[in-house]
């Protein structure tokens, strides 16, 4: 459920502090402390999961919860209208740095295609 070395699992559970933006049942939501974008929000599930690649089926709801919470955070935030970007890097070529799973909410300017 919680890893005691894992950096986001520690922000879970307030061991570290975020600048927190919203949370529901299994998700949590804040801001990234490296911004790429004007908006750079990370969604993670409450509990430990390593990626995408590791998700169980079971586990299953806590991907959609996360993607739900950022829609709300979209729409909160003012970017459904002009967009936004939700990026998951997995594993070593996908760019992953943090094994526990996130989703970065990206928006306020244009982004480019394909990403580097
Ligand atoms: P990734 O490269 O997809 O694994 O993304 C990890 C993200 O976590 C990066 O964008 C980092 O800036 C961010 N990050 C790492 N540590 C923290 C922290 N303590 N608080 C907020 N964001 C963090
Ligand atoms: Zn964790």
């Amino acid at each position: 459920m919680s890893d005691p070395n894992c950096i986001f699992c520690k922000i879970a559970s307030g061991a570290i502090p975020a600048k927190r933006l919203g949370e529901n049942v299994h998700a949590l939501a804040f801001a990234d402390l490296n911004p790429q974008a004007p908006t750079h929000v990370l969604v993670i599930p409450k509990v430990h999961l390593a990626s995408h690649a590791a998700i169980a089926p079971d586990q299953w709801p806590h991907l959609s919860a996360m993607q739900e919470l950022a829609q709300k955070l979209a729409k909160e935030l003012g970017l459904d209208a002009t967009g936004y970007r939700l990026v998951m890097n997995t594993g070593k070529d996908g760019g992953q740095t943090v094994f526990h799973l996130h989703l970065h909410l990206l928006g306020g300017r244009p982004m480019s295609w394909p990403p580097g």
